[in-house]
């Protein structure tokens, strides 16, 4: 049996976990979890909301499955999503956005992937006050994460089957930073002949993504474009409940949705549980175990067939009567 870590985490985290982990039982899937808490919850018993023992946990199982931490505000500690993807060097965020079925948006068509440099940018973390009225952040851009990164899109394009690669970047006016960036997707792109290479400015990517989504494949792009961008392929698609992810480094690999806690729905059994299943499904895909992936997949595409919707999707089920609808169609 595989044993995968398991973060609860805060918010909306245990009522989409724990419906994902029901869902993942009813496939017939024996998985070990190991339930580690993280977050605003630990912090008056151990000192911070990421004790040394979730990042252990990880190491030892190499996959774990995350649902959404809160990041405290104003009390000091750093985003725990953001320690955990440093400490554990995942350095490829990983965004498919592709239209599920009878959920109705803008767009049909709509199958991209969003890769987000995930260890530097400005979530280096270097911020400082030079005075009462001028802050400083500091961006950081290395050739060896960058090259890494556009390495990571390349391949995830050959292994998937995917045409083309984009680069995104405000090289215009970051030319040094975001220069560096551009010059290492060129350089590792000549490595990559049979796959197209695109280059877009953020800002007129985000245009065009509006415009017309359809026409996107592979994107990569240093973090903070990477950040705003997912929320807005989630948009296309229906939104923060249907976004999947996943934090991929060379020693193991976290799945989480791209949505945060939502602390607004927390406790009210209205959280969509399907941005962690999707990204529970991609999961079981990385630990090679593709039957039950597939078989969850089906469930899941037959409850939106069949309308049963919770209410971000202008449905009316509970996060619990929407595991039940996929647990019931499950074959
Ligand atoms: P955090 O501070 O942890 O990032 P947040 O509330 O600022 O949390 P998100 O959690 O990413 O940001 O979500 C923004 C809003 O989108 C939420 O307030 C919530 O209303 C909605 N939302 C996010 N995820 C879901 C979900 N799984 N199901 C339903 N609604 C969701």
């Amino acid at each position: 049996m595989k044993t995968v870590t398991l973060i609860n985490g805060d918010g909306i985290g245990p009522e989409i976990s724990d419906a994902v982990v029901r869902i993942i039982e009813a496939s017939g899937l024996q998985i070990n979890w190991d339930i580690q808490t993280a977050g605003t919850d630990v912090i008056a018993e151990e000192g911070t909301p990421l004790p040394a023992r979730v990042l252990e946990s990880i190491k030892i199982n190499k996959v774990a499955l995350k649902a959404p931490i809160t990041t405290p505000i104003g009390m000091g500690f750093r985003s725990v999503n953001v320690q955990l993807r440093k400490a554990l060097d995942l350095y490829a965020n990983v965004r498919p956005c592709k239209n599920l079925p009878n959920i109705k948006t803008r767009y049909d068509d709509v199958d991209l992937v969003v890769i987000r440099e995930n260890t530097e940018d400005l979530y280096a973390g270097l911020e400082h006050k030079i005075d009462e009225n001028t802050a400083e952040s500091i961006k950081i851009i290395t050739r060896k994460a960058s090259e890494r990164i556009c390495r990571y899109a390349f391949e995830y394009a050959v292994k998937h089957k995917r045409k083309e690669v984009c680069c995104v970047t405000k090289a215009n006016i970051c030319k040094l930073s975001d220069g560096l960036f551009l010059e290492c997707f060129r350089n590792v792109g000549a490595e990559y002949p049979k796959i197209k290479q695109k280059e877009l400015l953020v800002d007129n990517l985000c245009l065009q993504l509006v415009q017309d989504p359809t026409v996107f494949d592979v994107l990569v792009m240093p973090n903070l474009y990477g950040d705003i961008v997912s929320d807005l392929t989630a948009g296309l698609i229906g939104g923060l409940g249907v976004a999947q992810g996943a934090n991929i480094g060379k020693y193991g690999a976290v799945f989480e949705p791209v949505h945060g806690s939502a602390p607004d729905i927390k406790g009210k059994n209205k959280a969509n549980p399907t941005a962690l299943l999707l990204s529970a499904i991609d999961m079981l895909r990385y630990l090679d175990e593709d039957k039950y992936a597939n078989k969850i997949e089906k469930a899941l595409y037959k409850t939106f067939e069949g309308g049963c919707f919770t209410e971000d999707l202008g449905g009316k089920m509970k996060t619990t009567e929407f595991r039940d609808a996929v647990i019931m169609n499950m074959e």
